[in-house]
């Protein structure tokens, strides 16, 4: 027989029968007195956390960055210090829209959040699969998101929604035109890129800034679904991406991206003819090249899905010394909001859970709070405020930032002032071919179907001005798939 741990409720004590409740005769009613299935039943209730708002579907996986490349030049950030040095790290991928139960193969920006475990702190790198997104202010972040989820009334998922708010605003053509292409629908994750998407900085060892944009090209290529063919996927399984990537790394086919990284210099950033901050651009790859800094593999399944996928909180506040933000207001607006949700998902000590636990020494002078399981300063009581002179953690001033340099008056600015919504649309337009405009044009018009016409031509007016074959060839598809 196999050994086998004696069954215990929570407190420690042993459980001499878990099948019957204690109950007054053998027909019940059952006993207040049973405090084991009080505990059973209590517990069960309480096993669910708040979904996230948004990316609550997600697939997860530990791995490793190797370095390759020597960027010290550009950051003096430990985790590049040396070619060949190698960092633990963990990957979630996600849908955005879909709740957690949502099926795999759906039409929707890939999350694409990394969190490298390095000898300074957790380095998180929150992208997605795009290198830009829809909205260039967080203050249309809410409003943008309560068009992809559900309509009020009618608790379903509404086009015209979607169509009505992108056709308000213009900004969003770019990401519009990614999430209606081919890559608006992967076969699965490990055949996506990931990008930074926002502009942030590196900070070299004498203190200069330049701005950077991360990207993770996948080694395994591009694969996608066209909608016919991710409408039968979803038929037969709705957890493709899942079996997807948990079966490659089971079978040891381990995926990998290519690291790389575009640089600015602030000189480049205040000469550049479109704004280096704005999240619904990209940086032109001729003029800012693909600097070459590692490769990222995950190699081991998560052995607790909750724990260390549901439970993982990325944050793009979490950087280290060498790597810093940028005036990017929506990465701005994401520096509040993503560990304000983790406060409360989680809750306050989130960052002390396993999974977010950074592996370097933690030392601050946070205290108490619920569920303080760990280290409450015990070992130094003294030194429970700072400045202290009993030996508490001290401040490194050597790791303070060079300031972001401010332009212009703190003011509600125009976001429309000087920005043109058309051109980097109309490049990823013009880079595909016949057949991927074909499949473009499909993809719009179906999802389409519905919209009120006032609605459509809206939009069509964007297509036109973007290039008049989009809006002709969206034209022609609506004509042949049907309103
Ligand atoms: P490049 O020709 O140097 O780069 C084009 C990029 O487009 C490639 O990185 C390619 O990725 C990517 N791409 C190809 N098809 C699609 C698609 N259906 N959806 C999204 N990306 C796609 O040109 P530029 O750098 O001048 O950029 C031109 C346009 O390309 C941009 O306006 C933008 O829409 C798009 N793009 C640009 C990126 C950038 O950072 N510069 C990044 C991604 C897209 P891959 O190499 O993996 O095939």
């Amino acid at each position: 027989m196999q050994d086998h741990k004696t069954m215990t409720t929570s407190a420690g004590a042993p459980v001499g029968d878990n099948q019957n409740s204690l109950s007054a005769g053998p027909r019940g009613p059952v006993l207040l007195e049973d405090y084991q299935l009080i505990e059973k039943l209590a517990h069960q209730n309480r096993e669910r956390i708040p979904e996230r708002v948004v990316h609550a579907k997600g697939w997860g996986a530990h791995g490793t960055l190797t370095i390759t490349h020597d960027i010290s030049r550009y950051s003096k950030a430990k985790v590049f210090a040396k070619v060949g040095q190698q960092v633990p790290m963990l990957a979630r991928f996600s849908t955005v829209a879909g709740e957690l139960g949502a099926a795999d193969a759906e039409r929707d920006v890939r999350g694409f959040s990394l969190k490298f475990y390095t000898d300074e702190g957790n380095w998180d790198m929150v992208g997605n699969n795009t290198p830009v997104f829809f909205i260039r202010d967080p203050s249309k972040f809410p409003d943008f998101i309560h068009t992809q989820k559900r309509h009020p009334r009618t608790n379903l998922r509404s086009a015209t929604a979607a169509w009505d708010y992108w056709s308000l605003s213009p900004e969003s053509l770019h990401q519009v035109t990614i999430l209606m292409s081919d890559r608006g629908l992967p076969t699965d994750v490990r055949h996506i890129n990931g990008y930074g998407s926002h502009t942030y900085s590196l900070i070299n060892a004498d203190n200069e800034r330049v701005w950077c944009k991360f990207h993770f090209k996948t080694v395994q290529g591009h694969k996608h679904f066209t909608d016919a063919e991710a409408a039968e996927i979803v038929g037969r399984s709705r957890e493709s991406t899942q079996e997807d990537l948990y079966g490659a790394i089971e079978n040891g086919d381990f995926p990998r991206w290519n690291f790389f990284i575009q640089v600015m210099t602030e000189d480049q950033a205040r000469q550049a003819p479109f704004n280096p901050f704005d999240l619904t651009k990209v940086w032109p790859h001729g003029d800012y090249p693909l600097i070459e800094v590692g490769q990222i593999e995950l190699n081991r399944n998560p052995a607790n899905y909750f724990a260390e996928v549901e439970q993982a909180a990325f944050s793009p506040a979490n950087k280290v010394p060498g790597i810093g933000f940028s005036p990017d207001k929506v990465l701005q607006g994401r520096l509040f909001s993503y560990p304000d949700a983790h406060r409360y998902r989680l809750g306050t000590h989130y960052e002390a859970l396993p999974v977010n636990r950074p592996t370097c020494p933690v030392a601050h002078y946070h205290k108490d709070g619920p569920m303080r399981f760990f280290d409450n300063g015990e070992d130094n009581p003294d030194a429970y405020y700072e400045p202290n002179s009993f030996g508490g953690p001290k401040e490194d001033p050597s790791v303070v930032e060079p300031p972001l340099p401010l332009e212009g008056d703190a003011w509600r600015h125009n976001h429309r002032d000087g920005n043109d919504d058309y051109a980097q649309p109309r490049a990823l337009f013009e880079l595909m071919n016949s057949e991927q405009q074909g499949r473009l044009f499909g993809n719009i018009a179906r999802h389409m179907q519905g919209v009120p016409s006032h609605i459509k031509e809206r939009q069509l007016g964007h297509f036109e001005k973007c290039h008049p074959d989009y809006a002709a060839g969206v034209r022609e598809a609506i004509a042949r798939i049907g309103d």
